[in-house]
Protein backbone atom coordinates (compact mmCIF):
# COMPACT_ATOMS: atom_id res chain seq x y z
CA UNK A 1 0.00 0.00 0.00
CA UNK A 2 1.68 3.40 -1.27
CA UNK A 3 1.47 6.65 1.02
CA UNK A 4 1.79 10.48 -0.36
CA UNK A 5 2.39 12.87 2.32
CA UNK A 6 1.56 16.29 1.13
CA UNK A 7 3.74 18.60 3.62
CA UNK A 8 7.42 17.82 5.33
CA UNK A 9 6.49 19.89 8.83
CA UNK A 10 7.05 17.57 11.68
CA UNK A 11 3.55 16.41 11.31
CA UNK A 12 4.22 14.90 7.55
CA UNK A 13 8.27 13.99 8.04
CA UNK A 14 7.05 12.23 11.81
CA UNK A 15 4.43 10.31 9.92
CA UNK A 16 6.96 9.31 6.65
CA UNK A 17 9.18 8.15 9.67
CA UNK A 18 6.44 6.03 12.02
CA UNK A 19 5.63 4.32 8.24
CA UNK A 20 8.64 3.50 6.91
CA UNK A 21 9.50 1.86 10.64
CA UNK A 22 6.41 -0.29 10.19
CA UNK A 23 7.92 -1.16 6.52
CA UNK A 24 5.50 1.03 4.45
CA UNK A 25 5.88 2.29 1.52
CA UNK A 26 5.56 6.00 1.47
CA UNK A 27 6.61 9.12 -0.05
CA UNK A 28 6.34 13.21 0.91
CA UNK A 29 5.80 15.91 -1.03
CA UNK A 30 7.11 19.33 -0.24
CA UNK A 31 5.85 22.76 -1.99
CA UNK A 32 9.70 24.46 -0.42
CA UNK A 33 12.83 22.74 0.21
CA UNK A 34 13.85 20.92 3.04
CA UNK A 35 13.54 22.36 5.40
CA UNK A 36 11.13 24.88 4.43
CA UNK A 37 11.81 28.14 6.43
CA UNK A 38 8.55 29.30 5.65
CA UNK A 39 6.89 26.29 7.44
CA UNK A 40 5.70 26.15 10.99
CA UNK A 41 7.92 23.77 12.00
CA UNK A 42 11.27 25.70 11.04
CA UNK A 43 13.37 28.05 13.42
CA UNK A 44 15.66 27.70 16.11
CA UNK A 45 13.34 26.20 18.71
CA UNK A 46 10.49 24.91 20.12
CA UNK A 47 9.55 24.19 23.58
CA UNK A 48 8.24 20.76 25.48
CA UNK A 49 6.88 20.89 28.71
CA UNK A 50 4.04 19.98 30.84
CA UNK A 51 2.30 23.14 32.07
CA UNK A 52 -1.12 23.30 29.78
CA UNK A 53 -3.38 25.16 31.91
CA UNK A 54 -6.75 23.50 31.95
CA UNK A 55 -5.87 21.67 28.91
CA UNK A 56 -5.53 18.02 30.79
CA UNK A 57 -5.33 15.60 27.40
CA UNK A 58 -2.37 17.48 25.93
CA UNK A 59 -0.49 17.53 29.22
CA UNK A 60 -1.11 13.88 29.40
CA UNK A 61 0.05 13.63 25.85
CA UNK A 62 3.23 14.75 26.78
CA UNK A 63 4.16 12.00 28.73
CA UNK A 64 3.50 9.92 25.63
CA UNK A 65 5.45 12.55 23.66
CA UNK A 66 8.83 12.41 25.52
CA UNK A 67 8.81 8.50 24.81
CA UNK A 68 8.02 9.47 21.17
CA UNK A 69 10.99 11.70 21.23
CA UNK A 70 13.51 8.67 22.65
CA UNK A 71 12.29 6.65 19.70
CA UNK A 72 13.31 9.19 17.54
CA UNK A 73 16.84 9.82 18.69
CA UNK A 74 17.38 6.61 18.94
CA UNK A 75 16.90 6.53 14.88
CA UNK A 76 18.63 9.98 14.45
CA UNK A 77 21.60 9.03 16.74
CA UNK A 78 21.29 11.88 18.08
CA UNK A 79 19.21 14.16 21.03
CA UNK A 80 18.08 17.38 19.66
CA UNK A 81 16.99 18.49 23.01
CA UNK A 82 18.31 20.56 26.26
CA UNK A 83 16.45 20.68 29.28
CA UNK A 84 15.73 23.95 30.53
CA UNK A 85 13.06 23.67 33.37
CA UNK A 86 9.94 25.57 33.55
CA UNK A 87 8.88 28.75 34.87
CA UNK A 88 5.14 29.77 34.77
CA UNK A 89 3.96 33.08 36.23
CA UNK A 90 0.88 34.72 36.85
CA UNK A 91 0.01 38.46 37.48
CA UNK A 92 -2.89 39.22 39.68
CA UNK A 93 -6.44 38.17 38.18
CA UNK A 94 -4.64 35.99 35.74
CA UNK A 95 -5.39 32.54 35.89
CA UNK A 96 -3.07 30.35 33.75
CA UNK A 97 -0.66 29.51 36.48
CA UNK A 98 -3.64 28.41 39.00
CA UNK A 99 -5.19 26.03 36.21
CA UNK A 100 -1.77 24.66 35.59
CA UNK A 101 -0.42 23.67 38.86
CA UNK A 102 -4.11 22.05 39.76
CA UNK A 103 -3.17 19.86 36.71
CA UNK A 104 0.09 19.13 37.87
CA UNK A 105 -0.65 18.33 41.12
CA UNK A 106 -3.47 15.77 39.75
CA UNK A 107 -1.15 14.50 37.90
CA UNK A 108 2.21 13.87 39.73
CA UNK A 109 4.63 16.12 37.74
CA UNK A 110 6.82 17.22 39.95
CA UNK A 111 6.66 21.53 40.38
CA UNK A 112 7.82 24.03 43.50
CA UNK A 113 5.90 27.13 44.48
CA UNK A 114 8.12 30.32 44.47
CA UNK A 115 7.11 33.66 45.64
CA UNK A 116 8.42 36.76 44.58
CA UNK A 117 11.45 37.12 46.03
CA UNK A 118 12.21 33.48 45.67
CA UNK A 119 11.88 33.88 41.85
CA UNK A 120 14.13 37.32 41.97
CA UNK A 121 16.44 36.06 43.96
CA UNK A 122 17.30 33.08 41.62
CA UNK A 123 16.97 34.72 38.50
CA UNK A 124 18.14 38.85 39.18
CA UNK A 125 17.20 39.77 35.39
CA UNK A 126 13.36 39.07 36.03
CA UNK A 127 11.24 41.63 38.11
CA UNK A 128 8.84 40.55 40.41
CA UNK A 129 6.11 43.18 40.79
CA UNK A 130 2.86 42.26 40.32
CA UNK A 131 3.77 38.31 40.46
CA UNK A 132 0.85 36.09 42.18
CA UNK A 133 1.99 33.16 41.46
CA UNK A 134 5.25 31.17 40.12
CA UNK A 135 5.73 27.80 39.43
CA UNK A 136 9.02 25.53 38.48
CA UNK A 137 8.93 22.56 37.08
CA UNK A 138 12.51 20.93 36.86
CA UNK A 139 10.89 19.09 33.28
CA UNK A 140 10.84 20.98 29.99
CA UNK A 141 13.17 22.22 27.46
CA UNK A 142 13.75 22.93 24.40
CA UNK A 143 13.79 20.96 20.81
CA UNK A 144 16.10 22.24 18.07
CA UNK A 145 13.54 22.26 15.72
CA UNK A 146 15.03 23.19 12.49
CA UNK A 147 18.27 20.89 13.58
CA UNK A 148 15.35 18.15 13.79
CA UNK A 149 13.50 18.73 10.37
CA UNK A 150 16.70 18.78 9.04
CA UNK A 151 18.16 15.39 10.34
CA UNK A 152 14.93 13.68 9.87
CA UNK A 153 14.77 14.52 6.04
CA UNK A 154 18.60 13.17 6.26
CA UNK A 155 17.27 9.78 7.78
CA UNK A 156 14.65 9.13 5.74
CA UNK A 157 16.50 9.87 2.48
CA UNK A 158 18.99 7.21 3.51
CA UNK A 159 16.36 4.80 3.98
CA UNK A 160 14.91 5.83 0.98
CA UNK A 161 12.18 7.20 1.25
CA UNK A 162 11.50 9.79 -1.57
CA UNK A 163 11.11 13.70 -0.72
CA UNK A 164 10.23 15.27 -3.75
CA UNK A 165 10.80 19.06 -3.00
CA UNK A 166 9.30 22.48 -4.40
CA UNK A 167 6.98 20.13 -5.14
CA UNK A 168 3.18 22.05 -4.24
CA UNK A 169 0.49 19.91 -4.68
CA UNK A 170 -2.15 21.79 -6.45
CA UNK A 171 -5.62 19.51 -5.66
CA UNK A 172 -6.02 16.28 -5.06
CA UNK A 173 -9.01 13.56 -5.11
CA UNK A 174 -9.16 11.71 -1.53
CA UNK A 175 -11.62 9.44 -3.32
CA UNK A 176 -9.80 8.13 -6.37
CA UNK A 177 -6.34 9.11 -4.03
CA UNK A 178 -4.78 11.27 -7.21
CA UNK A 179 -2.75 14.39 -6.62
CA UNK A 180 -2.28 17.16 -9.32
CA UNK A 181 1.00 19.08 -9.12
CA UNK A 182 1.39 22.39 -9.75
CA UNK A 183 3.69 21.60 -12.65
CA UNK A 184 0.98 19.87 -14.11
CA UNK A 185 2.53 15.85 -13.15
CA UNK A 186 0.33 13.80 -11.11
CA UNK A 187 0.80 11.26 -8.75
CA UNK A 188 -1.75 8.36 -7.53
CA UNK A 189 -1.60 6.50 -3.65
CA UNK A 190 -3.60 3.91 -1.95
CA UNK A 191 -3.98 6.57 0.97
CA UNK A 192 -3.14 10.58 0.66
CA UNK A 193 -2.34 12.27 4.25
CA UNK A 194 -2.35 15.91 3.90
CA UNK A 195 0.16 17.78 6.52
CA UNK A 196 0.29 21.19 5.08
CA UNK A 197 0.04 23.17 8.27
CA UNK A 198 -0.97 26.90 7.47
CA UNK A 199 -1.65 25.95 4.21
CA UNK A 200 -4.18 23.72 4.90
CA UNK A 201 -7.37 25.78 4.05
CA UNK A 202 -5.87 26.68 0.49
CA UNK A 203 -5.64 23.00 -0.41
CA UNK A 204 -8.63 21.63 1.61
CA UNK A 205 -11.23 24.53 1.91
CA UNK A 206 -13.94 22.64 3.96
CA UNK A 207 -10.88 22.49 6.37
CA UNK A 208 -10.19 26.21 6.67
CA UNK A 209 -12.27 27.00 9.78
CA UNK A 210 -10.24 24.58 11.52
CA UNK A 211 -7.05 25.45 10.15
CA UNK A 212 -6.70 29.04 10.45
CA UNK A 213 -3.34 30.63 9.59
CA UNK A 214 -2.75 33.17 11.88
CA UNK A 215 0.49 35.52 11.59
CA UNK A 216 2.50 35.29 15.02
CA UNK A 217 5.74 37.71 15.70
CA UNK A 218 8.86 36.29 17.32
CA UNK A 219 11.49 38.80 18.94
CA UNK A 220 15.37 37.48 19.01
CA UNK A 221 17.10 39.57 21.46
CA UNK A 222 20.86 39.61 22.68
CA UNK A 223 21.04 40.08 26.38
CA UNK A 224 23.34 42.63 28.09
CA UNK A 225 26.39 41.07 29.32
CA UNK A 226 26.25 41.04 33.08
CA UNK A 227 22.70 38.65 32.17
CA UNK A 228 24.38 36.74 29.89
CA UNK A 229 25.04 33.57 32.08
CA UNK A 230 22.39 34.13 33.97
CA UNK A 231 20.19 33.79 30.99
CA UNK A 232 22.40 30.55 29.69
CA UNK A 233 21.25 28.84 32.81
CA UNK A 234 17.40 30.06 32.71
CA UNK A 235 14.46 27.81 32.47
CA UNK A 236 11.93 28.69 29.56
CA UNK A 237 8.83 31.35 30.91
CA UNK A 238 5.73 30.82 30.16
CA UNK A 239 3.96 34.58 31.41
CA UNK A 240 -0.13 33.80 30.04
CA UNK A 241 -2.44 36.22 30.30
CA UNK A 242 -5.55 36.91 29.26
CA UNK A 243 -4.85 40.18 27.57
CA UNK A 244 -1.15 39.93 28.28
CA UNK A 245 1.59 37.71 28.37
CA UNK A 246 4.23 36.24 26.34
CA UNK A 247 6.63 33.05 26.44
CA UNK A 248 10.71 33.46 26.05
CA UNK A 249 13.01 30.73 25.23
CA UNK A 250 16.20 30.88 26.99
CA UNK A 251 19.58 30.57 24.88
CA UNK A 252 21.95 27.87 25.13
CA UNK A 253 24.90 26.32 23.96
CA UNK A 254 24.18 22.34 23.57
CA UNK A 255 27.83 20.25 24.31
CA UNK A 256 27.87 19.48 20.36
CA UNK A 257 28.35 23.39 20.16
CA UNK A 258 25.08 24.28 18.64
CA UNK A 259 24.18 28.08 19.69
CA UNK A 260 20.61 29.34 19.99
CA UNK A 261 19.34 32.40 21.10
CA UNK A 262 16.85 34.22 22.94
CA UNK A 263 13.46 34.31 21.80
CA UNK A 264 10.33 36.01 22.90
CA UNK A 265 6.55 35.52 21.78
CA UNK A 266 3.39 35.81 22.04
CA UNK A 267 0.67 32.90 22.06
CA UNK A 268 -2.29 34.85 21.80
CA UNK A 269 -3.06 34.39 18.50
CA UNK A 270 -2.44 37.51 15.31
CA UNK A 271 -4.34 38.32 12.33
CA UNK A 272 -5.37 35.82 9.53
CA UNK A 273 -2.81 36.07 6.60
CA UNK A 274 -1.53 34.68 3.97
CA UNK A 275 1.65 31.86 4.91
CA UNK A 276 2.73 32.61 1.19
CA UNK A 277 2.85 36.32 1.88
CA UNK A 278 4.69 39.41 3.14
CA UNK A 279 6.72 37.64 6.18
CA UNK A 280 8.45 41.09 7.93
CA UNK A 281 7.33 41.93 10.97
CA UNK A 282 6.53 45.69 11.31
CA UNK A 283 8.15 47.74 13.76
CA UNK A 284 4.55 48.09 15.43
CA UNK A 285 4.57 43.81 15.95
CA UNK A 286 7.94 44.08 17.38
CA UNK A 287 7.20 46.40 19.74
CA UNK A 288 4.01 44.67 20.94
CA UNK A 289 5.99 41.19 21.59
CA UNK A 290 8.29 43.70 23.74
CA UNK A 291 5.79 45.28 25.40
CA UNK A 292 3.92 42.17 26.62
CA UNK A 293 7.48 41.05 28.98
CA UNK A 294 8.27 44.48 29.60
CA UNK A 295 7.09 44.41 32.81
CA UNK A 296 8.95 40.99 33.89
CA UNK A 297 12.22 41.44 32.46
CA UNK A 298 14.71 44.01 33.96
CA UNK A 299 15.60 46.50 31.65
CA UNK A 300 14.37 45.13 28.81
CA UNK A 301 15.31 48.41 26.64
CA UNK A 302 18.81 47.37 27.00
CA UNK A 303 18.33 44.41 25.13
CA UNK A 304 19.60 44.61 21.51
CA UNK A 305 16.95 43.65 18.81
CA UNK A 306 18.61 41.31 16.70
CA UNK A 307 15.85 39.64 14.91
CA UNK A 308 12.01 40.06 14.58
CA UNK A 309 10.21 36.93 12.62
CA UNK A 310 7.16 36.36 11.12
CA UNK A 311 5.98 32.47 11.74
CA UNK A 312 2.79 31.13 11.00
CA UNK A 313 -0.03 29.07 13.61
CA UNK A 314 -2.62 26.93 11.87
CA UNK A 315 -5.46 27.74 14.19
CA UNK A 316 -8.65 25.47 15.73
CA UNK A 317 -10.87 27.59 17.62
CA UNK A 318 -10.55 25.50 20.60
CA UNK A 319 -6.06 25.16 19.85
CA UNK A 320 -7.45 21.53 19.04
CA UNK A 321 -5.85 19.20 16.64
CA UNK A 322 -8.01 17.67 13.77
CA UNK A 323 -7.13 14.54 12.28
CA UNK A 324 -10.03 13.96 9.69
CA UNK A 325 -11.12 11.33 7.15
CA UNK A 326 -11.08 12.90 3.60
CA UNK A 327 -12.92 10.56 1.39
CA UNK A 328 -12.08 7.03 0.78
CA UNK A 329 -8.22 7.44 1.20
CA UNK A 330 -7.45 10.80 2.28
CA UNK A 331 -6.37 12.21 5.74
CA UNK A 332 -5.32 15.22 7.27
CA UNK A 333 -3.70 16.47 10.01
CA UNK A 334 -4.17 19.97 10.89
CA UNK A 335 -5.12 22.54 13.57
CA UNK A 336 -1.83 22.01 15.47
CA UNK A 337 -2.87 25.91 16.72
CA UNK A 338 0.82 26.78 18.12
CA UNK A 339 1.59 23.60 20.12
CA UNK A 340 1.99 20.89 17.90
CA UNK A 341 5.76 20.40 17.46
CA UNK A 342 6.10 18.73 20.71
CA UNK A 343 4.06 15.93 19.70
CA UNK A 344 5.71 15.17 16.23
CA UNK A 345 6.93 11.87 17.28
CA UNK A 346 3.77 10.47 18.44
CA UNK A 347 1.38 12.22 16.02
CA UNK A 348 3.08 10.49 13.19
CA UNK A 349 3.18 7.45 14.93
CA UNK A 350 -0.73 7.70 15.74
CA UNK A 351 -1.27 8.71 12.14
CA UNK A 352 0.73 5.66 11.08
CA UNK A 353 -0.80 3.19 13.08
CA UNK A 354 -4.51 4.36 12.17
CA UNK A 355 -3.78 4.84 7.75
CA UNK A 356 -2.02 0.95 8.48
CA UNK A 357 -5.00 0.08 10.25
CA UNK A 358 -3.74 -0.80 13.54
CA UNK A 359 -5.54 1.49 15.09
CA UNK A 360 -9.39 3.24 15.37
CA UNK A 361 -9.84 6.49 13.47
CA UNK A 362 -12.03 7.73 16.00
CA UNK A 363 -9.87 7.01 19.09
CA UNK A 364 -7.16 8.29 17.28
CA UNK A 365 -9.37 11.97 16.56
CA UNK A 366 -10.17 12.32 19.95
CA UNK A 367 -6.98 11.55 21.28
CA UNK A 368 -5.27 14.57 18.70
CA UNK A 369 -8.25 16.73 20.02
CA UNK A 370 -6.97 16.41 23.55
CA UNK A 371 -10.11 15.11 24.73
CA UNK A 372 -9.22 13.51 28.29
CA UNK A 373 -10.98 9.57 29.11
CA UNK A 374 -13.59 10.95 31.15
CA UNK A 375 -13.26 8.59 34.33
CA UNK A 376 -9.82 9.93 34.50
CA UNK A 377 -11.24 13.69 34.54
CA UNK A 378 -10.82 15.03 38.06
CA UNK A 379 -11.12 18.78 39.11
CA UNK A 380 -10.88 20.07 35.47
CA UNK A 381 -11.01 23.99 36.24
CA UNK A 382 -13.87 25.67 34.20
CA UNK A 383 -12.30 27.69 32.17
CA UNK A 384 -9.95 26.43 29.14
CA UNK A 385 -7.85 28.97 28.76
CA UNK A 386 -4.80 29.12 26.12
CA UNK A 387 -1.17 27.98 26.22
CA UNK A 388 2.40 29.03 25.22
CA UNK A 389 3.90 27.02 22.74
C1 LIG B 1 6.23 31.19 16.61
C2 LIG B 1 5.81 29.78 16.88
C3 LIG B 1 6.11 29.21 18.10
C4 LIG B 1 5.72 27.90 18.36
N1 LIG B 1 6.09 27.32 19.54
C5 LIG B 1 5.82 26.04 19.77
C6 LIG B 1 6.31 25.41 20.94
O1 LIG B 1 7.01 26.04 21.73
N2 LIG B 1 6.00 24.11 21.16
C7 LIG B 1 5.24 23.40 20.27
O2 LIG B 1 4.99 22.22 20.53
N3 LIG B 1 4.77 23.96 19.14
C8 LIG B 1 5.05 25.26 18.88
N4 LIG B 1 4.60 25.86 17.73
C9 LIG B 1 3.71 25.10 16.85
C10 LIG B 1 4.43 24.12 16.00
O3 LIG B 1 5.58 24.69 15.42
C11 LIG B 1 3.45 23.59 14.93
O4 LIG B 1 2.33 23.06 15.61
C12 LIG B 1 4.06 22.52 14.04
O5 LIG B 1 5.34 22.91 13.60
C13 LIG B 1 3.14 22.29 12.84
O6 LIG B 1 3.77 21.37 11.98
P1 LIG B 1 3.10 20.97 10.61
O7 LIG B 1 3.91 19.88 10.05
O8 LIG B 1 1.64 20.74 10.84
O9 LIG B 1 3.15 22.28 9.71
P2 LIG B 1 4.40 22.93 8.87
O10 LIG B 1 5.65 22.84 9.65
O11 LIG B 1 3.95 24.26 8.44
O12 LIG B 1 4.52 21.95 7.66
C14 LIG B 1 3.63 21.99 6.58
C15 LIG B 1 4.44 21.82 5.32
O13 LIG B 1 3.56 21.57 4.25
C16 LIG B 1 4.06 22.20 3.11
N5 LIG B 1 2.93 22.41 2.20
C17 LIG B 1 1.82 23.14 2.45
N6 LIG B 1 0.97 23.08 1.41
C18 LIG B 1 1.57 22.31 0.48
C19 LIG B 1 1.17 21.89 -0.82
N7 LIG B 1 0.00 22.28 -1.35
N8 LIG B 1 2.02 21.10 -1.51
C20 LIG B 1 3.20 20.70 -0.99
N9 LIG B 1 3.63 21.09 0.24
C21 LIG B 1 2.80 21.87 0.96
C22 LIG B 1 4.63 23.50 3.64
O14 LIG B 1 5.58 24.07 2.77
C23 LIG B 1 5.24 23.07 4.97
O15 LIG B 1 6.60 22.77 4.87
C24 LIG B 1 4.98 27.15 17.42
C25 LIG B 1 4.66 27.75 16.18
C26 LIG B 1 5.09 29.03 15.91
C27 LIG B 1 4.75 29.64 14.59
Amino acid sequence: MKTIIVGGGIVGLSAAWALKRAGADVSVVEQGALPNPLGTSVDQHRLIRYPYGAQRGYLRMVREAYHGWERLWGDLKMRFYAETGTLVLSGAGDSWAKECVVALAAEEIEHLAFDAEAVTGRWPMLVGDGLEDAYYCPSGGLLFAEAIIAALSSHLRERGVPLLTGKAVAALDAEAGTLRLADGNGLRADRILVAAGPWTGQLLPDLAPVSRPSRQTIVYLQPPAEFTAAWHAAPMLLEIGATKGFYLVPPRVTRDGMRTGLKIGDHRFGPTADPGGDREPSAAEIDAILDNARHRIAGLEGYRILQGKTCFYDVEPEERFQFRRLGARGFALCGTSGHGFKFGPVLGEKIAAVLQEKEDFDAAARWAAGHVIPDHIIDVPAAASDSSG
